[in-house]
């Protein structure tokens, strides 16, 4: 059995310094922004934004959904700011961001799912910052098209969506979402002609042979970038950790998906979706 409770050494984050981290700071507090950096207490906060990049996320932090292994606070949300995406633009231009990733909580309240203020907000990044690559990170829409469609009209340059786990996990750990209905959101983008990317979260309880099955479910939906991360408990009342992932294993499971056929693989145990994306687009359109 494997000790969860404590980290091993390959996981302990860097502590936020320097002049690029108050600076983000600044800016995120000035903006009245939020950031899943913070709300999803993420593990690399010190050293992303200690590199001067955050990943903002819009439409308030209170969540329509309440996975189990996330730690944005659920609820009934009550932010609809329609002065949001000016905010968000200016922040990027501020950053002086070549690659931007922009993510959003959950809105399954609102009619439109959010896709309006997404659409504003790639638009709004766009005009202010046309060298700019936005990459977006989505929720699943409920599979509507039509919304989906109105954020792939504002033309992003990634569309990035988590499926987070393999098939037979996503009940239990992604409560209202759907294994299916996440993938036909990322083909939907890809039959529209737009790179797509998703990632995954090991240590949930995964057996070999299903991370291999999913893997290989997106390499047929033709998903270019591929993330794979170690899943960490944000408190105790979310999903235990079933195990603490091997960077032996990690680098295991980077060089299977490139064989089968991903443009990219993110794989490591502090990868997140938005950890050194820079690079990963790079890596990906050899820019
Ligand atoms: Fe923020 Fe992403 Fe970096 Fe985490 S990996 S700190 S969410 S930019
Ligand atoms: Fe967290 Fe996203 Fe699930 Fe909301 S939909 S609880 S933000 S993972």
């Amino acid at each position: 059995l494997t000790d969860t409770s404590r980290k091993p050494a390959w996981l302990r984050a860097k502590l936020p310094s320097g002049p690029g981290y108050s600076a983000v700071r600044k800016l995120v507090d000035a903006h009245d922004l939020h950031t899943v950096c913070q709300s999803a207490q993420c593990p690399n906060l010190g050293e992303c934004w200690s590199r001067g990049t955050a990943t903002v996320m819009i439409l308030g932090n209170i969540c329509t959904r309440s996975c189990n292994f996330c730690a944005i606070q659920t609820g009934r949300p009550t932010e609809y700011d329609i002065a949001e995406p000016a905010r968000v633009a200016d922040a990027v231009a501020k950053m002086n961001l070549k690659h931007c990733v922009v993510t959003s909580v959950a809105r399954d309240e609102l009619a439109d799912g959010g896709a309006g203020i997404w659409a504003a907000t790639i638009r709004a990044i766009r005009h202010r910052n046309p060298q700019t690559a936005i990459e977006v990170l989505v929720p699943d829409f409920k599979g509507r098209m039509d919304q989906v469609d109105t954020v792939l009209d504002a033309a992003p340059d990634i569309y990035n969506h988590n499926v987070e786990t393999v098939e037979r996990l996503q009940k239990p750990v992604r409560v209202q979402a759907r294994y299916d209905r996440s993938r036909s959101t990322l083909r939907h983008a890809k039959s529209r002609g737009f790179t797509t990317k998703t990632g995954i979260m090991l240590g949930l309880g995964e057996r070999k042979e299903e991370i291999e099955k999913t893997m290989q479910d997106l390499v047929d939906d033709q998903i270019d970038i591929l993330t794979i991360g170690q899943y960490l408990q944000p408190t105790p009342r979310h999903w235990k950790i079933d195990r603490w992932v091997h960077p032996d294993e990690f680098a295991h499971w980077k060089d299977y998906g490139l064989k089968l056929g991903f443009g990219v693989v993110e794989s490591g145990a502090m990868v997140r979706s938005s950890y050194h994306a820079d690079e990963q687009s790079e890596k990906y359109t050899g820019t």
